[in-house]
């Protein structure tokens, strides 16, 4: 019996590939359903990696009809908003890194997965390990006050704040001095046809010294926002921004850490959604971190495992090549 904790790219690419080879599985989430929560921006999937772990779950070809390779537009301006670079695999029909909106690569994911495969509203609260992996050892305790136990193998794919890590180690992840405001406007095309503009079909990326502000396309016309500044990592509590009113509350975050800024990069901070903004901040385990506990049975897979900053774009591609790895 093999568990999976986390309904994300990493475990619920294992699970593809477990099903192509009918290793019979459960996945755990803790979303209530597919559709629950907003699931953000897009992601570029390597060849090389992500597309690799695709390949293996047989959703190779499927992928390849939803990917988006109009969104590989990227453009880099400075923080007055004029092009620095800009750089493309629109011409190229077999791109290296074509984009994928992130809720239809979970829908991929799991087009390939029965009813009943992933069980939804289950929020880990424990793992345990009682005895020896052939006999099935592993317990699982969930918030909603269900269990499930005997299963043999555990893989904690369950991102950042794994609960089923401390079986393995007891180091948390390290805050890396940068915390993001993430926002979305939906239908800017309408809304505000200039700043669609100056986004484009793809990724927009505004930058100054540590500040960036970036912008994602999505394939529904909705654009995400994600705004990084340097900062504490207790910034959300002692900020002294009031966030109850939030265009108030983003509006004085402009003011205070992007005022120099072009007039275009501060409306995508603005004019966002009500009710949209999540204010994170980034963590990453350090290169060279080791699992300090051996134990039989259960290993982590992507953020659960080694958790990094967005700026690479390779965190997804790691947590699928993880999976094909594993698998
Ligand atoms: C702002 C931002 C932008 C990013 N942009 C990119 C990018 O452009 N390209 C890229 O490659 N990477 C990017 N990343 C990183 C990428 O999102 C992650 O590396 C990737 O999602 C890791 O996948 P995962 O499945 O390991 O973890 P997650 O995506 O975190 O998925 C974990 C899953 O487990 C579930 N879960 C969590 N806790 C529990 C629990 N206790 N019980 C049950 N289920 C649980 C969650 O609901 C979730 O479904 C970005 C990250 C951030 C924060």
């Amino acid at each position: 019996k093999v568990a999976i904790v986390g309904g994300g790219p990493s475990g619920l690419t294992l699970a593809s590939i477990l099903k192509a080879v009918r290793i019979p599985f459960t996945v755990f989430e803790l979303d209530a359903s597919a559709s629950a929560r907003g699931q953000g921006g897009m992601l570029d999937i390597h060849k090389s990696s992500g597309q690799l772990a695709l390949a293996k779950a047989g959703l190779l070809d499927e992928f390849k009809k939803r990917m988006r390779v109009d969104a590989t537009d990227l453009y880099v301006r400075d923080q007055t908003g004029e092009i620095r670079w800009y750089h493309t695999e629109k011409e190229n029909p077999d791109p290296e890194r074509p984009e994928i909106d992130r809720g239809d690569l979970r829908n991929l994911l799991l087009s390939a997965l029965d009813e009943g495969d992933v069980q939804w509203g289950k929020k880990l609260v424990r793992a345990e390990k009682e005895g020896v992996a052939q006999e099935g050892c592993f317990s699982l305790y969930f918030a909603n006050g269900s269990s499930a136990t005997g299963f043999n193998i555990l893989v904690g794919a369950d991102g950042t704040w794994s609960r089923v890590r401390p079986l393995r180690s007891n180091v948390p992840p390290s805050y890396v001095g940068m915390t993001v405001a993430a926002t979305r406007i939906t239908n800017l095309d309408d809304r505000l046809p200039e700043l669609a503009k100056f986004v484009g079909n793809g990724t927009c990326m505004s930058v100054e010294g540590k500040s960036l502000v970036v912008a994602q396309k999505s394939g529904d016309g909705s654009v995400n926002v994600y705004s990084f500044i340097s900062v504490p990592e207790d910034w959300r509590e002692t900020s002294g921004i009031d966030w109850s009113n939030q265009r108030r509350g983003l509006t004085e975050f402009v003011e205070r850490y992007y005022s120099g800024w072009g007039q275009e990069a501060k409306s995508l901070i603005i004019e966002c959604d009500e009710g949209d903004l999540a204010i994170r901040p980034l963590y990453r385990y350090p290169p060279g971190h080791r699992w300090e506990k051996t134990s039989a049975g259960v290993t982590l897979l992507g953020d659960a495992a080694h958790v990094i900053t967005p700026f690479t774009g390779e965190g997804v591609n790691l947590a699928m090549h993880d999976a094909y790895d594993l698998a």
